[in-house]
């Protein structure tokens, strides 16, 4: 059994994080590095600068992603490690850039030794994530997958109006090119991530190994009462839209808190019409974000969350409808990388515990076309998304310790 612990430069590692940390960096704190800006475009040119001084081949894609190679004697395929680059908006700077910067250590630790790996490693420093400037939600990992419609650049746009196609042009990428961004080589994704929880934080353990990321599903819920006058129209004659709404997404919150506890509801938008003080509301488009690891499970909420709200729109005379948006499944990690994981763990000494995500990862898109698996590294107190995003540099080193020991163990 190999039980070789390959060590990673902490210093270097530590210096990566705050340095790459600055660019987007908010005058208030936090970080806003949208897909294809300025802050972005200079992030990946970093990366791939300290890929080069790793001694790892660069190659960039057609939609952006970077990559830095450690060829393996068998060099017809390829375990992948790393994650995203980008940020959303008002984010922290562990999200997705230690993951690519836990990596990078990682292969130049590889790097710098005598024996060359049996298949191809390679560190990623995915475009995209986040949806943080279109929605083109796994931008990187759908490219590399062959997932992009050819017209996906052209018919997304930013908040301005920019075209991702435009912004593509602007950093130099040819948009008509993003099919040539799919690969078929890649036999493993491994990915570390901070974790955006406190199970690790509470339990007092130093590494978390993800069993399945949960699947979520999205609904634009609308409920339409009547408007009226606010001095006019008595309490019992009216059909408020925003007391129905209120009603309906507290009887289906408190439904599936009282589940199973696996189970997550968010009402996190609301849009109030015609939205004025005088006016008793006629209309609300609100959000449904409903999360859980179990795909029949995550089902059944969803209809449930529907029974729910139909029941309380009979009741009070409204009208309720639901369009799904989004409908991701949850994905298994792959058990013999999950395994590779916690025995690499063991070997530098770190405590490990499998757990859930709640959070969408790359992994997850990755893991229905490759074998996936994700390493977590504690968040103090589960902020993330966040300027007070923080995982402390001891816990940074000692995933990308856990990480290159995994990839010696996979690779070599
Ligand atoms: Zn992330």
């Amino acid at each position: 059994m190999n039980d070789i612990r390959v060590d990673i430069d902490p210093a270097l590692l530590t210096h990566h994080v705050e340095r790459l940390g600055e660019l987007g960096e908010l005058p208030g704190g936090g970080m806003a590095r949208l897909q294809y800006d300025s802050s972005w475009a200079e992030a990946q040119d970093l990366v791939a600068t300290w890929m080069r001084e790793a001694g790892l081949r660069v190659r960039r894609d057609a939609v952006g992603n970077v990559f830095g190679r450690l060829p393996g004697t068998d060099d017809s395929r390829t375990i992948l490690t790393g994650s995203h680059i980008d940020t959303v908006p008002e984010g922290g700077k562990y999200d997705g850039a230690l993951g690519v910067l836990a990596g990078l250590a990682a292969l130049r630790a590889l790097a710098a030794r005598d024996e060359r790996p049996q298949i191809s490693l390679e560190v990623v420093s995915l475009c995209e994530e986040e949806s943080s400037r279109f929605q083109a939600n796994f931008f990187g990992s759908r490219a590399m997958l062959g997932l992009v419609g050819q017209e996906e650049p052209r018919t997304l746009k930013d908040a301005d109006g920019v075209t991702m196609a435009e912004a593509m042009v602007a950093v130099g990428l040819d948009p008509a090119a993003v099919a040539t961004a799919k690969r078929d080589d890649v036999a493993a994704f491994v990915e570390l991530h901070i974790e955006q929880g406190k199970v690790l934080e509470s339990a007092g353990v130093d590494v978390g190994v993800v069993e399945v990321i949960t699947g979520l599903i999205w609904e634009q819920v609308v409920v339409t009462g009547r408007q009226d006058h606010a001095g006019g129209t008595p309490m019992d004659d009216r059909l408020d839209a925003v007391q129905a709404a209120a009603e309906i997404t507290a009887e289906i919150t408190r439904h599936v808190a009282g589940a199973d506890g696996a189970g997550r509801v968010t009402f996190g938008r609301w849009d109030v019409r015609p939205g004025w003080p005088s006016i008793v509301p006629g209309e609300v488009v609100l959000s449904m974000d409903l999360r859980h690891t179990d795909p029949a499970d995550l089902r059944k909420r969803a209809t449930e969350a529907r029974e729910i709200a139909a029941a309380v729109a009979a009741r009070r005379g409204v009208e309720v409808t639901f369009e799904r948006l989004k409908d991701e499944t949850p994905t298994r990690m792959d058990p013999w990388l999950r395994q590779a994981l916690a025995d690499a763990a063991a070997v530098c000494g770190a405590t490990s515990m499998g757990l859930p995500s709640g959070a969408g990862h790359d992994s997850q898109l990755m893991g229905e076309h490759v074998p996936a698996a994700m390493l977590f590294v504690p968040s103090v107190e589960g902020r993330s998304h966040c300027k007070e995003e923080f995982t402390r540099p001891e816990d940074c080193v000692r995933g990308a310790t856990v990480l290159a020991t995994a990839l010696h163990r996979l690779a070599y």
